[in-house]
């Protein structure tokens, strides 16, 4: 059924504070928004059943990215044009600044915000592998103040989130320590652009002489939430990247993920580009010269 325009209420206080005092007068009754690119597709489909919509698009301390010694903190509303343009995220977090950039089109990547990828929850979220690569951590905001999550604990089940209901996610922090890391990251898809992944991969490793020192993989699309492989990640420490560690990281990687079926691919489809992904990763890894 279309949405009438008359059923909703838009309102656009002018500060962060406004706004979770806002949500904290009647929690769960107002919607954040703020690019709208997944709202506004629920809105069109007439699936968007929140009424009162509260804009935190042109909220300042949710679109600056400040860049501290130890990390950087991406306000929540910054856009993946925002990202992809950003030197430091270019420079220091290549696995963000690449998914940013095959996020949708050009005019997607000018609404699109970090925050809205992570709280509307999406398994084939492009953004959240690389996150989880980085270790990011949270910053949430309500009226009871400040509190730091790590990305990893954040997302409990399909569509499920630790985000209470009068909370925003105010800023993603990642750490200053993984420039000179290799990085490898890829979106499987129907298309390279404006297709929802198939499977996805962000990972960061370093090798030292001639094993495996440290590898950080992270996919999206083969479990309800985006995933760190943790498993995998150990079975392929301290071991020199050979065939037989090939097909120990596919079996360690194949029995970790949870893909499904659905209209964009199929269990064995995604398990089997799983496998690869993490393969094409360590073998890349090994003649990278990423030394600890
Ligand atoms: C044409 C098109 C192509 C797309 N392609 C891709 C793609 O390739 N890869 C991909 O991953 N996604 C894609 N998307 C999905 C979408 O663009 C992203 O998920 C985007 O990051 C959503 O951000 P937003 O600011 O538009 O979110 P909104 O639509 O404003 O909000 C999404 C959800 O997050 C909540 N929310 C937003 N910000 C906050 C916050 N700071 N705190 C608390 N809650 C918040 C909202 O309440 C809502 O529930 C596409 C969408 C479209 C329309």
């Amino acid at each position: 059924m279309r949405s009438d325009p008359a059923d909703y209420q838009l309102v656009a206080p002018a500060s962060l504070r406004a706004v979770v005092s806002l949500l904290a007068e009647e929690p769960g009754a107002w919607l954040p928004i703020a690019g709208g690119t997944d709202v506004m597709v629920q809105y069109a489909a007439g699936k968007l059943s929140a009424r009162k919509l509260v804009s935190i698009w042109n909220l300042p301390e949710l679109r600056r990215i400040e860049v501290l010694s130890d990390e950087i903190r991406i306000g929540a509303a910054c856009t993946y044009t925002d990202l992809r343009e950003h030197e430091v995220v270019k420079l220091e977090f290549p696995l963000l600044a690449s998914a940013a950039g095959w996020t949708g089109g050009i005019a997607n990547q000018n609404r699109g915000t970090l925050g809205g990828n992570i709280v509307n929850a999406s398994p084939a979220a492009d953004s959240l592998p690389a996150l989880l690569a980085y270790e990011a951590e949270l910053i949430l905001v309500s009226v009871r103040g400040e509190r730091r999550l790590p990305y990893l604990d954040f997302h409990t089940g399909y569509k499920k989130t630790k985000l209470a209901a009068d909370e925003l996610v105010q800023a993603v922090c990642l750490p200053r320590r993984f420039l000179g890391y290799f990085s490898y990251t890829r979106k499987v898809g129907a298309r390279n652009a404006q297709a929802i992944s198939k499977a996805c991969i962000a990972a960061l490793g370093r090798m030292s002489g001639g094993v495996v020192q440290e590898a950080r993989i992270a996919l999206g699309s083969v479990a309800p939430v985006p995933l760190r492989l943790a498993e995998t990640e150990r079975a392929v420490k301290g071991k020199s990247v050979d065939p037989s560690i090939l097909a120990v990281a596919r079996k360690t990687a194949a029995a970790e993920i949870r893909p499904i079926d659905d209209i964009r691919s199929t269990v064995r489809y995604r398990s089997s580009v799983a496998g690869n992904l993490v393969a094409e990763f360590l073998e890349k890894l090994s003649i990278s010269g990423a030394k600890a």
